[in-house]
């Protein structure tokens, strides 16, 4: 590994955006990645019959205004503008037409309460604003555990007010490995090196490795905010302001699994079933994504942590179980285990998407503030309109590296 001007801790979507962005202004800059892949949390898997399947960031949100969109096309890749069927139920199966309405009218009211409340004085949990007893509860606090990562007694009013979503949701074909392959190219990567230590107390920056040490002008951080809050990477002199920003912010939980369909044109492509209606343990199972013969079924919160703790088969053996309640036992044979994730046991990640505790949105600003203008940190927890996206990650890294950019110019 060369030194560099600037070096850049991890490869995800925040530091190949920041390291391109660098490298365009003439900046050297080399990226060190923990793991041996680009992309980090966006990571495309393949089927055996060699499907994409999206193990992290599936979903292009705020499509109408992401720059990811124009960067995917501008790479060679296909964008599919299927609308997402989440709301719906196939066949309406274990959920009738009139509490589907009911349902979606539940949650509009939690959605306006929201709004209402994080323009208002003050900030809490957002399970305040449910209807005591409302039968609907269960549900909702499922829906906020595949949005946030946790059920609503953990989701800031004011965090989840700012942040903007026009509603708008497209997918990348090829898969979002495709995309972060494209962003990485050209760049000077050193993969399987962790970094331990960043000690910012010489006149020179000093990255320590496994694989050697690294010497710069300016480091760009966007290793996972629980990541930073456990210590995986320290900083000298410690920073403790940045460590108490990073541990309000901590990522929710969001797990997938993946099961093969057989005899899949029975099913719509791109449609969808709710498992359960009245426990918050339930998946979310997207049936035929793409029209591919598949189920993505989406775990999050609590019960994904429950399961990741049982191990891997946990997560097939409860979908399986619940697609053949709802849809009938002759649904066991058709099922087969691809693949599934447990976030929350990776150590470059820890969990799958920040949420800002209650009364601690502005956290976001504090972690995204540098140090001595030339210390950055970057990732989607910094952000405080677009976090929890794979858009709001590459923001941040681009945002950072303007700012290094900025300050080398100014020294
Ligand atoms: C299941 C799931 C579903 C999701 N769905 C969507 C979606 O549909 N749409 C969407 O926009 N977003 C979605 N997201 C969120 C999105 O994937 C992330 O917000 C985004 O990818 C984060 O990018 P990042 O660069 O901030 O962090 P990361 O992608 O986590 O990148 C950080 C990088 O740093 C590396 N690293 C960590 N520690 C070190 C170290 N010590 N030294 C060197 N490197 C280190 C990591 O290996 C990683 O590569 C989803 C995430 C998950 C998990």
């Amino acid at each position: 590994m060369t030194d560099p001007d600037v070096i850049v801790i991890g490869a995800g979507a925040a530091g190949l955006a920041a390291a391109q962005r660098l490298a365009a202004a003439g900046v050297t800059v080399h990226v060190v990645e923990a793991r041996s892949r680009v992309g980090g949390r966006a990571w495309t898997a393949r089927s055996p019959s060699g499907l994409p399947m999206e193990l992290g960031c599936a979903w292009l949100h705020s499509a109408d205004e992401n720059e990811l969109c124009a960067l995917a096309l501008r790479s060679g890749l296909t964008i599919d503008k299927t609308r997402p069927p989440w709301r719906t139920q196939i066949n309406d199966a274990g959920f009738r037409p009139a509490d589907q309405t009911d349902f979606r009218a539940a949650l509009a009211r939690l959605f306006a309460r929201l709004d209402e409340a994080g323009e208002a004085e003050g900030d809490y949990s957002a399970d305040r604003l449910l209807d005591p007893g409302n039968r609907w509860n269960p549900l909702l606090n499922a829906t906020s555990t595949y949005m946030n990562g946790v059920e609503l007694d953990q989701v800031s009013v004011r965090d989840f007010f700012r942040y903007r979503d026009t509603g708008v949701n497209w997918r990348i074909v090829e898969g979002y490995s495709a995309l972060m392959e494209a962003l990485a190219s050209g760049l000077s990567i050193t993969f399987e090196c962790p970094a331990r230590l960043i000690d910012h107390s010489g006149p020179q920056m000093r990255v320590e490795t496994p694989r050697g040490n690294l010497r710069g002008r300016a480091v760009i951080v966007t290793a996972p905010t629980d990541v930073l809050s456990a210590g995986d990477l320290g900083f000298h002199p410690a920073l403790p302001d940045k460590i108490a920003a990073a541990a309000v912010l901590p990522l929710g939980l969001a797990d997938k699994l993946y099961l093969g369909l057989d005899n899949a044109e029975e099913f719509p492509r791109d449609s969808h079933l709710y498992g359960a209606l009245d426990t918050v343990q339930t998946g979310s199972y997207h049936v035929r994504p793409f029209g591919r013969p598949l189920i993505e079924v989406y775990f999050g919160g609590r019960f994904a942590r429950e399961l990741e703790a049982e191990g891997e088969a946990a997560f097939a053996r409860f979908a399986i179980g619940q697609l053949a309640s709802l849809l009938g036992q002759g649904m066991r044979k058709r099922l087969h285990p691809i693949a599934a994730t447990a976030w929350g046991r990776d150590p470059y990640a820890r969990g799958s998407y920040s949420h800002a505790m209650p009364g601690h949105a502005d956290a976001r600003s504090v972690l995204a503030a540098p140090v001595d203008e030339r210390l950055f940190f970057a990732g989607e927890a910094c952000m405080v309109h677009d976090f929890s996206t794979a858009h709001g990650a590459y923001r941040s890294g681009v945002a950072a590296a303007d700012a290094a950019i900025a300050a080398l110019r100014n020294k």
